[in-house]
Order: C-alpha cells, then sequence, then structure tokens
C-alpha cells in the first residue's frame, strides 16, 4: 500500500519545533491573561455566512481562500479562516454584549485558507490572538498594539517593527475611493493582472500586491491619512501620543491597509527583517462595524493575531535552539530493578520535575545516548536498590554528584 501524506499544504508540527510553537503559545497566553483577556474557544468550523458577511464577499478570503462544504444535510459550512468574525458572532450569540464592557478574549487557533503554500504560508496554520469588544478607543487601541509588542518581545524577537496606519471609517473612505480608483485607472497598464481586476472588485487591496512594479506605483497613490475627518484623525493622534507615552516605537504606514474588509480606523502590523516575502509575523486593527454585518447591535472592536508559525520561523532564523529537554533521564545500572527506576521517575514528577527513562533494555551506554538525544539536564543513575545514595550527572558539564536518596528532589529541583 503507498503511504499517505498529510495535505498540501497542512504541516505537521513534529518535536522539537513544537516545542517551540508549545513556548510562543505559552508566552503569548500568560500576557494576553496578564492583561486582563479570558480564552474563549470557538468551533473550528462556522456556518459560511459568518465569514461572507463578516468579511464582505469581494474579499480575497473569501472569493479565493476558504474551505467550503456541504454537511450530509446540505448545510453550508466553512472551516475559520480567521479568528475575529467567528468570536464577535459567539459575542452576539451569547448576549456578551449586555454585560460588563469592554470583552476581553484571547484564543490559540488552527486556521484554514487555500494559499498557495510556500514557506511561511500554510493552509492550515496556527495563530494566538486577542480581541477586545465594547470601547471605540483611542486607549484600548494602544493597549492593544501595547499588548502585540510586548508578545512578540518577551519571545525575544529582535528586529521587528510596528506598522501602524488609520484608514478611518467608511465615510472617510467613501471620501477616498474614487480618488484612488482614479489614480489606479490613470496608471493602469503598469499593474498586474489581479491588481487591475482589483481596481473594479476591491480597489484598497491593491495595496497588498507583492509584484515589485506594483509596489513602487502604488508609492505614488494617494494617501488614505489624508482624507481622513476630524474625528478619525483626532482617534489617530491620540493613539499616536498613547503609543509614544508607553514607549512603543513605530512607524506610520499610510498604505497599511491589510487584508481583512471588516476593518476602520486602526490597522497595524508587526514585520520582521530577514523573513523574506512572508515577513509579517502578526497584525489586526479595529472592526467598529463588524457586529452589525453580523446581526448583532453597535459594538466597535479592536483586536489582533500573531502568526505562530511565522513566529517560530523567526526565532529559527535568530539561531534560537528548540527548547525543550526534561529535567532528568533515570538510567538502570546493569541488574539494579527497572521498577525502582520507574518508582523513582514517578516520586520525582509528582515532585513537578519533568522525568523520563529507558523502555527498550538498552545498556547504560545506550540509557546515556537517550538521555542526551532527549535533552535531559541531568541523569540519576538508579543502582544497588540498598545504597544511600545516586549518582547524579550534571549532562551539561559532565560533572558527577553522590546525593543522599532523602534529598534528590531538593538537589534536582535547585538545578543541581
Ligand atoms: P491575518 O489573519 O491575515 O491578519 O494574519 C495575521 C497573521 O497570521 C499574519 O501576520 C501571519 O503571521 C499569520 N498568517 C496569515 N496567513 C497565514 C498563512 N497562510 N500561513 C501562515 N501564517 C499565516
Amino acid at each position: 500500500m503507498p503511504s499517505i501524506q498529510a495535505p498540501r499544504g497542512a504541516p505537521d508540527i513534529l518535536p522539537p519545533r513544537s516545542g517551540t510553537y508549545e513556548r510562543v503559545v505559552r508566552r503569548c497566553e500568560d500576557l494576553f491573561r496578564a492583561y486582563g483577556y479570558r480564552r474563549i474557544e470557538t468551533p473550528a468550523f462556522e456556518h459560511t455566512e459568518v465569514f461572507e458577511r463578516g468579511l464582505e464577499a469581494g474579499s480575497d478570503i473569501v472569493v479565493k481562500e476558504m474551505y467550503t462544504f456541504a454537511d450530509r444535510k446540505g448545510r453550508s459550512l466553512t472551516l475559520r479562516p480567521e479568528g475575529t468574525a467567528p468570536i464577535v458572532r459567539a459575542v452576539i450569540d451569547h448576549g456578551l454584549d449586555r454585560g460588563s464592557l469592554p470583552i476581553k478574549l484571547y484564543y490559540t487557533a488552527s486556521m484554514f485558507r487555500y494559499e498557495r503554500p510556500q514557506a511561511g504560508r500554510q493552509r492550515a496554520f496556527l495563530q494566538v490572538g486577542v480581541e477586545a469588544l465594547g470601547s471605540p478607543g483611542p486607549e484600548i487601541d494602544a493597549e492593544v498594539v501595547e499588548l502585540g509588542a510586548a508578545a512578540l518581545r518577551a519571545m525575544g524577537l529582535s528586529a521587528v517593527n510596528l506598522h501602524l496606519n488609520s484608514i478611518g471609517h467608511p465615510v472617510c473612505r467613501g471620501r477616498y475611493l474614487p480618488e484612488l480608483v482614479g489614480f489606479l485607472e490613470e496608471r493602469r497598464s503598469e499593474l498586474c493582472g489581479d491588481c487591475r481586476r482589483k481596481v473594479t472588485t476591491n480597489p484598497l487591496r491593491t495595496f497588498d500586491c507583492k509584484v515589485e512594479r506594483d509596489r513602487e506605483v502604488m508609492r505614488h497613490a494617494p494617501r488614505i491619512t489624508d482624507y481622513l475627518c476630524a474625528e478619525c484623525r483626532g482617534h489617530f493622534d491620540d493613539l499616536q501620543g498613547l503609543l509614544g507615552d508607553l514607549g512603543v516605537a513605530f512607524t506610520l504606514d499610510p498604505r497599511l491597509v491589510r487584508g481583512l474588509d471588516y476593518y476602520t480606523r486602526t490597522t497595524f502590523s508587526f514585520v520582521a527583517a530577514g523573513l523574506g516575502a512572508q515577513n509579517e509575523l502578526g497584525g489586526g486593527g479595529r472592526y467598529d462595524g463588524l457586529s452589525e454585518q453580523l446581526g448583532g447591535g453597535p459594538l466597535p472592536g479592536i483586536g489582533f493575531a500573531l502568526g505562530v508559525d511565522r513566529i517560530a520561523l523567526a526565532l529559527e532564523g535568530q539561531g534560537e535552539p528548540s527548547p525543550g529537554g526534561l529535567d532528568v533521564f533515570v538510567v538502570t545500572d546493569g541488574q539494579a530493578a527497572c521498577s525502582g527506576a520507574l518508582l523513582l521517575a514517578s516520586k520525582l514528577r509528582a515532585d513537578g520535575l519533568s522525568v523520563d527513562l529507558d523502555y527498550t533494555g538498552r545498556g547504560l551506554k545506550g540509557q546515556f545516548r537517550a538521555a542526551d538525544r532527549a535533552g535531559a539536564r541531568r541523569v540519576v543513575v538508579v543502582g544497588d536498590p540498598e545504597a544511600s545514595t545516586l549518582t547524579v550527572r550534571n549532562m551539561a558539564t559532565g560533572e558527577e554528584a553522590e546525593v543522599p536518596a532523602q534529598e534528590l528532589g531538593a538537589h534536582l529541583r535547585g538545578g543541581g
């Protein structure tokens, strides 16, 4: 029988790489909780309508990238391509907006988009993110942007730039779009086929084009920030002031319109140096009209999503070793009873240490090799069951110590 592979663009994340993923997720989640966000889980699939209404019919995600299927009763369902619309759907569904505001939620979830796979771009990928609903800002905008920056900093990522923009609300965009379309029509012959189509379907998306010639054209395009109304301008100025107070460095980027169509006012993205084409580690924005698009009442919101796969790539690019390893590997010396090793491992695990041992009957040398492969920091040798001391080897330095059995837990916890 031929073997079966994972679908294209749906990678398995194996150890030790999965350890990097785990660390990224854990650090983000710890930080999200420290900022007062609480976890939300929504299903991996939704009624297709959630995304069709939430993301607007002409958006790239809806037109080209959704995994949509009919269930056995013929209802149209879609695998979640992004986290925000489902969360707003859940907030409306459960009336959370009638409770105390803002509602601050975080998630860690796989997303599914039918994209052309390449390094840093998959069809199934993991995001961590937050949503804060119920406040028009700009203070909450500052908190959310600062939280994103803090999460990437906590990961030890250097060289990440924060790009910031405001795309106003629909009235500002209504004044801006004819100007943009006029400009694009004038330069039509210089645009790629995809962008020519977007001139009529979704002109803002021409800013996302990766083709260098198009990018050069777009450098001369009119800027949305020149069309903001006084209110949106004031919101944006206040946000910049608050970020300054918080010591968050940013670059104003009037071309940052982002890929999702529901954004209003604040948009931002975190861009890593040296990651190639897929260099955006995360991004987000304000989506004040989304709740109404999904059938709810007015409920302003802002959030971001960070791509765990790209953060892991960036960390690996920085030469960061995959974390992992074990506190202790228990080795049995010769004929000593294996049950003694099992018992000791169980006790040390109950003490809060991560512990493993050999289950394949290897000799002493083989067990030490296994300890090394497992990334164990210490090896404890279990020999004579009557002995009052155990040998502990520090695997980094090679030093060995004889430790009284009763002191073993304390010795290992103390890093001895
Ligand atoms: P978005 O939901 O499109 O705003 O993307 C937020 C973040 O998710 C991006 O900055 C990426 O880090 C990550 N991301 C988006 N699409 C993909 C993909 N196809 N594969 C891997 N990561 C992705």
